[in-house]
């Protein structure tokens, strides 16, 4: 096969080229695997050719199918369960401690050693329910830890006895999204409707006598990167008017049915908050 910038006609014979799929059979490493190659071939005398992002792809096709064969997820597997959970590759990245260049390179042919495949595996494959919980237990500790984070930030309360939580969910609303986009999980477990009002805390009027009187030591300190985004969301909305105005313009709210509870995998689209190393 020869691998060159495509033409339209054959280098060898002058005859015409066109696309082709071909099964391959290679050994790589050796062990046997076969995979689809999408290439060019003459019409007349049946030379091969592929272009060099043909080339590319084959190659990471022929990678993806040693992984499959070696019990390892492939390229296109590692991405489409990254996609699935919403995540970008630097918030893949931050979640299993890893650099991002890591993530680029699994994701483009680079086989992960297995230790690494155990790792993703249980990230992206576990947790069915991190649609709606953030990839986080639900912790009322947390929510206040969180809660009383954004109070210090702000400046002023945000939660009374009988508190409607108009505000303060929003605050925790944003705090949980912006972590599961950025850093690959929510900070509270809370699950949010999409109510006329805006996202509110589901169950909220039951809660928040609970969130009162939590005991904030129980909950797992915020780690520096949640008191960033913390500090950050405080920044960039220092109002309750602000963030209430904010939330009704996020895309992901509007998109949802009144009631319906809102992914955490949706969190990508969030358009009022700056993404992490943008602000
Ligand atoms: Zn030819």
């Amino acid at each position: 096969m020869k691998i060159q910038t495509m033409a339209k006609t054959c280098p060898g014979c002058d005859g015409r080229v066109k696309q082709v799929e071909v099964e391959e059979h290679a050994l790589f490493r050796g062990v046997e695997v076969a995979y689809t190659a999408t290439l060019h071939q003459c019409a007349k005398c049946g030379l091969e050719l592929a272009g060099i992002e043909e080339a590319a792809i084959m190659q990471e096709r022929l990678v993806d199918a040693y992984r499959k064969a070696v019990g390892l997820l492939g390229s296109e597997d590692i991405r489409g369960l990254r996609k699935e959970k919403g995540l970008s590759q630097q918030g893949l990245a931050d979640a299993l401690e890893v650099g991002v260049a890591s993530i680029k390179r699994w994701e483009t042919g680079v086989i992960q050693s297995k230790s690494m495949d155990t790792l993703l595996r249980s990230f992206l494959q576990a947790n069915p329910c991190s649609e709606h919980t953030g990839n986080r237990e639900f912790s009322i500790p947390r929510i206040r830890l969180v809660l009383e984070a954004f109070a210090g930030q702000l400046k002023r309360p945000l939660l009374k006895r009988d508190d409607r939580m108009l505000y303060a969910a929003k605050y925790l609303w944003y705090a949980d999204m912006a972590a599961f986009r950025d850093l690959g999980r929510g900070m509270t477990g809370a699950t949010y409707a999409a109510l006329p009002m805006g996202p509110q805390l589901n169950n909220y009027r039951d809660l928040i006598d609970e969130i009162l009187k939590a005991d904030m030591t129980s909950a797992p300190p915020l780690s520096k990167s949640e008191t960033a985004l913390i500090a950050a969301i405080a920044r960039t909305f220092p109002t309750n008017k602000g963030i209430y105005d904010a939330s009704h313009r996020e895309p992901i709210w509007q998109r949802c049915a009144t009631g319906a509870n809102i992914p955490y995998s949706h969190a990508a689209d969030l358009s009022e908050m700056p993404m992490r190393g943008s602000l």
